[in-house]
């Protein structure tokens, strides 16, 4: 039987759940058509099909055949790009699980397209050779441009809200990014973000974050923020407590923000 289906594509492990004796039920990202789940057969007990490859951070190039209730079949998977430093730091670890969650989570609602496959991949990239106190700011900046790319974070200077051309945004405790204008009525800026052009001559301008006291944001801030994210791009906020309940007073947040104001 030739193996078409969908064709090859490159595509990595989002998430991976044991289903009855021998198989796994994948979601897949894929470049060419987003998040996919797959039934990987026998995979669990063949030590020469996909030995080894079915795994989180690795890019591999699947072929998947179309299968009964919309689960397609994966019928092949080549690796084409390993990343064994995230393995190698539990901080880079946790941050490259995180990423992982956070598109789990915008998947359900919003569109993928290859640029955000691309973005995604250059993040496990840098992440692998990222510092481990720094692996939390690689989170940050991945969930930043995944925001940006659906639409929720400026991505060429304009305000997401009112559409003008700003150098600097807050994120408020829901998640949404907002200029400054925009942000005082909404109230509960908790991190700021700026541009400036990378030191390393990156590929795309890095973000530069402050929190409202004038630091960087750390592991902590770091997962607060991008929890509010994630739910302001999936609009679903916990009710009561989470980030909606703990807002930093704002008056404090904005005297205390130094020159970018
Ligand atoms: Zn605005």
């Amino acid at each position: 039987m030739p193996e078409t289906g969908s064709g090859a594509s490159p595509a990595f492990i989002i998430s991976r759940v044991p289903f009855r004796d021998n198989d796994l039920i994948l979601g897949l990202m894929t470049r060419g058509d987003g998040p996919v789940s797959v039934i990987a057969r026998s995979a669990r007990n063949s030590r020469r099909r996909f030995f080894g490859v079915l795994d989180f951070f690795i890019v591999l190039d699947v072929v998947r055949s179309p299968g009964r209730g919309g689960l397609d079949v994966l019928v092949g998977a080549e690796p084409l790009r390993f990343f064994p430093g995230i393995h190698e730091s539990l901080e880079r670890l946790q941050a490259g699980q995180s990423i992982l969650q956070a598109v789990r989570n915008v998947s359900r609602d919003a569109p993928f397209g290859p640029g955000m496959f691309d973005r995604l991949v250059e993040s496990f990239g840098e992440l692998e050779k990222a510092p481990s106190a720094a692996a939390h700011m690689i989170l940050l900046e991945t969930v930043f441009a995944l925001s940006g790319e659906l639409g929720h974070a400026p991505v060429d200077g304009k305000c997401p809200l009112c559409g003008l051309a700003k150098t600097a945004f807050s994120i408020n405790g829901d998640g949404i990014f907002a200029c400054r204008e925009c942000c005082r009525p909404t109230g509960g800026c908790v991190c700021q973000v700026s541009f400036g052009q990378s030191p390393d001559a990156g590929l795309y301008e890095r973000p530069v974050f402050t929190m409202a006291g004038g630091d960087p944001p750390g592991p902590a801030d770091v997962s607060m923020i991008v929890e509010a994210v994630v739910a302001g791009i999936t609009g679903h906020h916990s009710p009561g407590g989470g980030p909606d309940g703990d807002q930093p007073d704002e008056d404090k947040g904005q005297h205390r923000q130094g020159q970018h104001w």
